[in-house]
């Protein structure tokens, strides 16, 4: 640990998605440098970036295509504004993105949360402009996270991010969930995901005429804590949003770019969507950068001599040119790297190499969809996630624990890992699970209450 770097830090820059104080137990680690997916400390100890630096790295660290990408294009433009400009890296991305998704029209934001607020402005401005101006709410899926502006807070069904600003959010309506682990003896996921969306229609034929869109994480809700569920879910869902003329937004800002096993998760389902979010994986995990895109029908509602009818938002550095191009260069790895047929090959390496922790006595309801694993783990210990946390980081591994109690388990990793790297991701993760059930055995029983 850098005390120096780690104090400095906890005086002046306070940290995301923390309870500061815990820091004066477990101070924060200082990186020095990354490669590949490796992270190294200022000591020089080397953990592996088993959750791809919160879901957004793909093919490891400072990969040198997008590297030297970027290298090129700061020599060439940083930055100009959008409106009324527009550059090589913006349009080669939006092209590419209308090839690989069919929705031919993209608008950009920075982050996650600035893509939702983009999609479901642009979803209730279209029915303003159709004419039908009581579409303006929302629905979403029973632990859904969309991001946590206050407009996205208000789709994000999280009760850890959201309780404390419920007077400022104007919450949406939640459907039930086709998380998979609700399966009752006998069902299939697919018989989960009918029965859920038999709450969706019951939902959509009470409330359609003021509901302008349905907002989901098509295959892994993955704030929830990796909640899986079939493909069959998408399939009704675009169904039930057709036949109630309500749009379906894929927020795909955490499954998209092969996370899932295809490009992107909603295409299992052979849909269209009418509106895509992304980010996180879109720059490889170099720059902010967030699209909505969309399709032809969208685009014309807003396309009118009248400037009121068209989509007046913006953010200062939309369309950043760098972000774009290390976007393009990220799609270009995807291609030379054949990424979606190799992650095949890598994902049963990486499966074998967690069968001793799948088999855990302690583990439940072990689960992969594509490059996504989860385990739920069967733990009285309250603080079972930063416990986890601290026993993986002593064995050289980056993975946090999430979902509502914080017990579940899971890897999300970069696409490019050695067989060092796969045989150090099992070991370690498995190493450091008994360390935190041995804490367990050792509290006495009072404190270990949940
Ligand atoms: C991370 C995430 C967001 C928010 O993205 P930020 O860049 O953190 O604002 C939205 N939706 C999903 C599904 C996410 O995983």
């Amino acid at each position: 640990m850098d005390n120096c770097l780690a104090s400095r830090s906890m005086r002046h820059v306070w940290h995301p998605c923390t309870q500061m104080k815990r820091h004066e137990a477990a101070p924060p680690v200082a990186i020095d440098h990354a490669s590949g997916p490796w992270l190294v400390d200022t000591q020089g100890r080397r953990y592996l970036d088993g959750i791809s630096s919160w879901w957004v790295n793909l093919f490891g660290h400072s990969h040198p295509h997008i590297r030297a990408a970027l290298a090129e294009q700061m020599q060439r433009l940083d930055h100009v504004m959008l409106a009324g400009f527009t550059h090589a890296p913006v349009v080669e991305l939006s092209e590419r993105l209308a090839g690989l998704t069919g929705l031919g029209h993209a608008f950009y934001g920075s982050d996650g949360a600035s893509a939702t607020e983009i999609a479901l402005k642009m979803s209730a401005h279209y029915w303003r402009n159709r004419g039908q101006p009581a579409k303006h709410r929302f629905v979403g899926l029973a632990g859904g996270y969309h991001g946590e502006t206050v407009g996205a807070l208000s789709v994000t069904d999280i009760a850890l991010f959201r309780d404390a600003y419920g007077p400022l959010v104007r919450l949406s309506a939640t459907v039930p969930s086709p998380d998979a682990r609700q399966a009752r003896p006998g069902e299939t996921a697919a018989d989960v995901a009918r029965r859920a969306a038999e709450g969706l229609e019951a939902w959509l034929q009470a409330h359609h005429t003021e509901t302008a869109a349905l907002i989901l994480e098509p295959l892994v809700q993955c704030a929830a804590g990796m909640a899986m569920h079939d493909a069959e879910y998408l399939r009704l869902a675009r169904a039930l949003c057709d036949r109630f003329e309500v749009h379906l937004v894929v927020d795909e800002i955490a499954v998209g770019f092969g996370r899932t096993g295809s490009l992107f998760a909603h295409q299992q389902a052979g849909i269209t969507p009418d509106f895509i979010c992304l980010s996180k994986g879109l720059t490889g995990g170099t720059l902010p950068l967030s699209a909505v895109l969309t399709t032809d029908a969208v685009y014309a509602a807003f396309y009118d001599d009248d400037a009121a009818r068209g989509f007046l938002h913006s953010h200062s550095y939309t369309g950043n040119p760098l972000a774009c191009r290390a976007a393009v260069a990220t799609l270009e790895l995807f291609e030379q790297l054949d990424t979606l047929a190799a992650n095949r090959q890598l994902a049963q390496r990486i499966s074998a190499a967690f069968a001793p922790l799948a088999a855990h006595p302690r583990v439940r309801h072990a689960r992969r969809q594509g490059m996504i694993w989860a385990w739920d783990i069967d733990t009285r210990l309250p603080d079972f996630s930063q416990r986890y946390h601290a026993a993986a980081l002593a064995h050289g591994l980056l993975l946090r624990p999430i979902g509502p109690m914080g017990r579940t388990l899971y890897c999300m990793p970069p696409y490019l890992l050695d067989d060092a790297a796969v045989a150090h991701l099992g070991r370690a993760a498995l190493a450091a699970l008994d360390d935190t059930l041995l804490q367990e055995a050792a509290l006495p029983a009072q404190e270990v209450q949940a």
